[in-house]
């Protein structure tokens, strides 16, 4: 990795803490879509054709390992749940995204050596091979 390569990495990363910044209101959860039948004798959704009452949605949600289903209305509720919980997959989409140029960011960024850190390992003949490039880089300059 090279240092304009890590700018644009840099950039990246900028563009990526913008976006999270954007997402909004979210919640985790999944919404299911209910049928039901209801039991009652001589209901048309005991019938074997009978699709069952529905739909009904459910927001599923498991809090410390509980499963948890909250009733949703169609309309208003319903599409203002199935926002925030397509949010909450952004939000998790970029987390992973913002991880992983992290990674490529710290794979790239120089190791700044001291100094003294720099003498010892001369004097060791082993110095570090990349300050060892770009010492030669910067000499031939
Ligand atoms: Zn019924």
């Amino acid at each position: 990795v090279v240092a304009k390569d890590l700018e644009e990495l840099e950039a990246e990363r900028r563009r990526l803490y913008e976006d999270l910044s954007q997402i909004g209101d979210f919640q985790r959860g999944t919404i299911a879509e209910n049928y039901r039948r209801c039991g009652k004798l001589n209901c048309c959704c005991g019938e074997a054709d009978h699709p069952g009452h529905g739909p009904q949605y459910l927001l599923m949600t498991k809090v410390e390992g509980r499963s948890r289903a909250q009733n949703l209305r169609a309309g208003a509720e319903l599409d203002k749940t199935r926002r925030e919980v397509e949010n909450q997959r952004r939000f998790r989409d970029l987390v992973q995204q913002i991880v992983a140029v992290n990674e490529r960011i710290c794979a790239g960024r120089p190791i700044e050596y001291s100094a003294a850190e720099i003498e010892r390992a001369r004097l060791k003949k082993k110095l570090p091979r990349s300050s060892r490039q770009r010492r030669r880089g910067k000499s031939s300059a």
